[in-house]
């Protein structure tokens, strides 16, 4: 079902939100179908030493394979830092999945969770990690049932009997978007109000309990089986347009088909609607897009052919982020967009830092103005980058700034 179907441009981001928090449980993998099909083989020969750790590490890098949460950070090498830190050390698994327009996580839990938790172990095992976190948004309450269910019967019918797996903790958040910022749901975790870190040091040497930590998107260890089993070649061979990799895009909007679809890195807008969304919905026009939820920019539908990857949104203000793609049509206003997308920052800063915490306000202040001081936004957008703690503060003004940019024409007009 088209989550915003019949909404109005300024519902479209909470009503991907609701989408979210009333969809069922679904069947899913049981671990004897997921075993019946070869899964906990390789888990097994990492437990009782039949696999170098080494070498999965090697192909973790091979594989190209970054950290799909949003920041992009190259897996393997971050596998390679944390087991150079002496231990013990620590897992935290962020399933927090609060940006607005993503579902991907959701979407692979609730189809095959112990491909999920077989790449965790395998990770953890791999990295030398003694215990796992598993910090679970806490509106995913049909996955928090599975997850817990089939936790416990892993437990219980473990793939070897050599060593014991190790404890896995899952942990609900209360619903602040701020707690999937790595370092405040560390803080999270730790039973403390939910706000960022200062870094250096980073949670690789300094993260949970103090410890050296492995801190992974759950969509990122998803793929380690896979890539293990089947090489790094199988990732990184896929790609497009000079880009390598698979990336899962939650695509939604005024599409005809959204969801959750794989694709390969690189692949632009425009192809991503006409070959996997079954093209624009009738009586819709392609107008623009957020590339990466919420705080990944605005782009128009004239810049559709950019590829969609890490890094090659940066050079036009925007960014992928977790891949959460929002589609636009010439019913809707991107201004009213880039206001809703505020208003939502607002709500969220922690309040930690002025910048975000009275910037956010100030600019939405700002936008709700006919006419917008552009000059203003542009000077709190700068001090908002420049200033603020952590990502919220700093990519908040990305959606403004890209309506200034690109679409100049919304600003004396009320379109919408
Ligand atoms: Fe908190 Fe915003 Fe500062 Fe981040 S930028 S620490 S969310 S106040």
């Amino acid at each position: 079902q088209n989550p915003i179907d019949e909404a109005t441009t300024e519902t479209v981001l909470n009503t991907v939100a609701e989408h979210e928090i009333t969809a069922p449980v679904a069947d899913y993998i049981s671990l004897e179908q997921y075993r019946s099909d070869g899964g906990y083989q390789t888990l097994k020969k990492v437990i009782e030493g039949d696999i170098n750790p080494e070498s999965i590490i090697k192909k973790m890098e091979d594989s190209g394979l970054r950290g799909l949460g949003g920041a992009g950070f190259p897996a393997g090498r971050k596998w390679r830092i944390v087991k150079g830190f002496k231990g013990p050390r620590l897992m935290a698994v962020n399933i927090d999945e609060g940006e607005p327009g993503t579902f991907k996580d959701r979407h692979y839990l609730e189809q095959d969770p112990h491909r999920f938790l077989e790449g965790m172990l395998i990770a953890a095992l791999t990295v030398g990690c003694d215990e796992i976190y598993v910090y679970l948004r806490d509106e995913y309450a049909g996955c928090r049932e599975i997850l817990t269910k089939e936790i416990a019967n892993l437990q219980n019918n473990p793939p070897s009997t050599v060593y014991r797996l190790p404890p896995i903790h899952l942990r609900r958040g209360a619903g602040a978007y701020i707690c999937g910022e790595e370092s405040a749901m560390v803080e999270s975790i730790e039973g403390k109000r939910g706000m960022p870190r200062l870094r250096p040091p980073f949670l690789a040497e300094v993260g949970l309990f103090g410890r050296p930590t492995l801190e992974h998107n759950m969509e990122s260890v998803y793929w380690v089986r896979d890539i293990v089993e089947k090489g790094p070649d199988w990732f990184s061979s896929h790609g497009r347009n000079g880009r390598k990799g698979l990336r899962s895009f939650s695509v939604s909007g005024r599409v005809n088909k959204p969801g959750v679809h794989l694709a390969p890195a690189g692949i632009t807008v425009r192809e991503l609607i006409d070959e996997y969304c079954g093209g624009m919905l009738d009586g819709h026009e392609f107008y623009g897009y957020f590339p990466g939820g919420a705080s990944g920019g605005i782009l128009p539908a004239s810049m559709g052919d950019i590829p969609l990857d890490f890094d090659t949104l940066n050079p036009h203000g925007c960014f992928i982020g977790s891949a959460a793609v929002i589609i636009f049509s010439n019913q809707d206003s991107a201004r009213k967009l880039a206001l809703n997308a505020m208003k939502f920052f607002e709500d969220e800063s922690c309040g930690q830092c002025t910048p975000c915490r009275v910037g956010t306000a100030k600019a939405a202040d700002l936008m709700m103005q006919d006419n917008w001081d552009t000059d203003l936004l542009e000077e709190l957008s700068s001090v908002m980058v420049d200033a603020s703690i952590c990502g919220l503060g700093q990519a908040a003004p990305n959606p403004l700034r890209c309506v200034i940019k690109y679409f100049p024409d919304e600003l004396t007009s009320t379109r919408g």
